[in-house]
């Protein structure tokens, strides 16, 4: 479940966030479509030869004004605590430079697998060029060029080699995997520490825990869940930590873990531009999500102030429409007692598979009410409907012509799907097939 995490280091200019993006390829997604250039795209996953990893462009994370070395050994320590692999990126062109030699003096320092690349070797003439690396003492140099994409194969190839293996599953099914993401001070340790403090919560013992005692295991009412990335919420202290991007990094790779994504707002501020990014990010990778609003305490109310800020929340999040939303304060406990049972019903939802022969009676119904639409005097023909996952419940149509299946439509039958089975909290994907 837990993808390896690949971190791309390196001085300015030698290529990293080109890099990066030819790994990552163009990929469409909610969370790509915000405005920003390629640098604010610094978290991606990629994939080589089946096997799935997270990649971090450490040059995308702007971390202070600080001198450029400080900021090179602060990326470079975010590295080695964040990655399972590190690619360290030379120029070719330029040679070994001071900053690559302070770069490579930090990262000998890890224990963390490095995989030494050569950039912008953009012919084979050049391959000479390659030699003098070897006296960075890092092995092999693999000679690249991001430009051209040539030797990226090479590349990935001894990156997976470091991989861990891939059995492990820390925790089992039935386990409710949670994870709580906001930005900074909106209450997330606040809301931790209230529902670990529970009276009927009861944390397990971690300390023989040993890889991940990030995470905090606890179980309630029979049900067994947990936190992921504890610690993360609460350490904090490191430069790089109250970095905003290095923030929305933590989260998505806990979003990545999770079966549950608590969405928290802060009512006092509203919601920003990062709020929706993440939640986009959750709602694309499948997850579950609850809108936590936390400081309700803090806020002037009357009469209106709920609905008015359901109603905002609604028109922020409008591809979370699914999404439950709670009002609630760690500061006095209001209402946090429900986050749990909430928690619980929506992985259940998440989790739930729909008969098929009930599926194609509603689906049929549907087009009944709604016929299918046409193109150019085709009418899409939907023979028969069923569900091939859950975590997120995945339906698949078979059709007679995947591409008739409009946006539109589709969004009619998922309204339908809901009308019967709610699915509240889950995104639910409705996918068209062509029935040979
Ligand atoms: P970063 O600062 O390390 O992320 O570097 P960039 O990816 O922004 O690249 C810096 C410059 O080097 C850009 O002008 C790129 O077009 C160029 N560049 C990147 N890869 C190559 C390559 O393989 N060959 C050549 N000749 N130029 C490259
Ligand atoms: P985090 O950075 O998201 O983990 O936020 P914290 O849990 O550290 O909380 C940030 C600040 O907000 C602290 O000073 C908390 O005491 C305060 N805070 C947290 N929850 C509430 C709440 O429900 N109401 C009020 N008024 N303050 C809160």
């Amino acid at each position: 479940m837990t993808k390896p995490v690949v971190a791309i280091v390196g001085r300015p200019n030698v290529g990293k966030s080109t890099i990066f993006n030819r790994i990552v390829g163009e990929r469409v997604s909610i969370v790509e479509d915000m405005p920003g250039v390629t640098r604010d795209r610094i978290y991606s996953s990629g994939e080589w030869l089946n096997r799935e990893f997270n990649l971090i462009d450490t040059g995308g994370i702007e971390l202070s004004d600080e001198p450029l070395l400080v900021q090179m050994r602060q990326q470079a320590e975010l590295a080695i605590e964040e990655a399972d692999v590190i690619v360290f990126i030379v120029n070719g062109r330029e040679g070994i430079t001071g900053a690559d030699e302070e770069v490579a003096k930090l990262l000998f320092r890890s224990k963390k697998p490095i995989v030494l690349a050569v950039n912008k070797v953009d012919n084979p003439e050049m391959q000479e060029q390659l030699y003098e690396f070897y006296s960075l003492g890092m092995g092999d140099p693999i000679a690249i060029s991001g430009a051209h994409g040539l030797g990226l194969g090479d590349l990935l190839d001894e990156v997976i080699k470091h991989f861990p293996e891939l059995d492990e599953q820390l925790y089992d099914e039935e386990t409710v995997r949670v994870s709580l993401i906001g930005r900074p001070n909106v209450g997330k340790s606040s809301i931790v520490n209230a529902i670990l403090g529970e009276d009927r919560v009861i944390v397990s013992n971690i300390a023989g825990t040993t890889r991940d005692a990030i995470d905090t295991p606890f179980s309630r009412d029979d049900q067994d869940y947990v936190l992921i990335d504890t610690a993360g919420m609460r350490k904090k202290g490191k430069v790089y930590e109250s970095t905003e991007k290095y923030s929305v990094l933590r989260a998505l790779k806990a979003i990545e873990r999770s079966d549950v994504v608590l969405v928290v707002l802060n009512a006092e501020e509203g919601i920003i531009e990062q709020d929706k990014k993440i939640a986009g990010y959750a709602h694309e990778a499948g997850r579950a999500v609850i809108i936590v609003v936390n400081k309700w305490d803090a806020l002037e109310k009357d009469d209106k102030t709920l609905q008015e800020f359901h109603q905002k929340i609604k028109d922020h999040f409008l591809f979370l429409d699914y999404a439950p939303i709670l009002f609630v304060s760690a500061k006095t406990k209001q209402r946090l007692h429900t986050i749990l049972p909430m928690v619980s019903e929506v992985a259940e939802n998440h989790n739930l598979r729909v008969p098929t022969n009930v599926l194609n009676d509603l689906i049929m119904d549907a087009v009944a009410m709604n016929p299918t639409p046409t193109d150019k005097g085709r009418r899409l023909k939907i023979n028969y409907v069923t569900q091939v996952a859950v975590k997120p419940p995945t339906f698949v149509l078979f059709v007679n012509e995947p591409e008739l299946l409009h946006f539109s439509y589709e969004r009619f039958l998922e309204n339908r799907i809901r009308a019967t089975f709610e699915f509240k909290g889950t995104p639910i994907r409705i996918l068209a097939r062509k029935k040979n």
